[in-house]
């Protein structure tokens, strides 16, 4: 309980816990925050004003298949429920896509190589947001 952060997870789960629960993704959608492979995205930043790209290129959640930056910016900073729900259910999907590729990690026998890259890109991507 309480573990939600993608290195919290991956240490959990490289110990043998299989079930976490946690409202930081929940909540950090709520706040105006995504998490993506690029670090966290504060939608209420102005740098997002304009920014026509999808929250994250290869996420397949319904906020990055049909909205812009720059629209759930825009929800976000009218406090549209719409906006908050969108960031949640996208911040969910990213923490199943990183639980999926763990699994299949694991399946391949390759976990703690998965873990290490997927570590150094969010480490990176905090790096860079910075
Ligand atoms: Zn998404």
């Amino acid at each position: 309980m309480g573990i939600g952060d993608p290195a919290g997870i991956l240490d959990v789960i490289e110990r043998g816990i299989d079930m976490f629960d946690c409202v930081w993704p929940t909540r950090l959608g709520r706040t105006g925050t995504a998490l993506t492979w690029e670090g966290r995205l504060n939608l209420k930043n102005a740098r997002f004003a304009r920014d026509q790209a999808p929250l994250d290129e290869r996420c397949t959640c319904p906020a990055c298949e049909r909205f812009s930056r720059a629209y759930l910016r825009h929800l976000v900073n009218q406090s549209e429920l719409l906006g908050l729900r969108l960031l949640t259910l996208h911040n969910l999907c990213f923490l199943l896509e990183l639980t999926a590729g763990a699994r299949r990690a694991i399946e391949e026998r390759r976990f703690a190589s998965y873990r290490r890259d997927a570590l150094e890109r969010v480490a990176r991507a905090k790096e860079e947001a910075a």
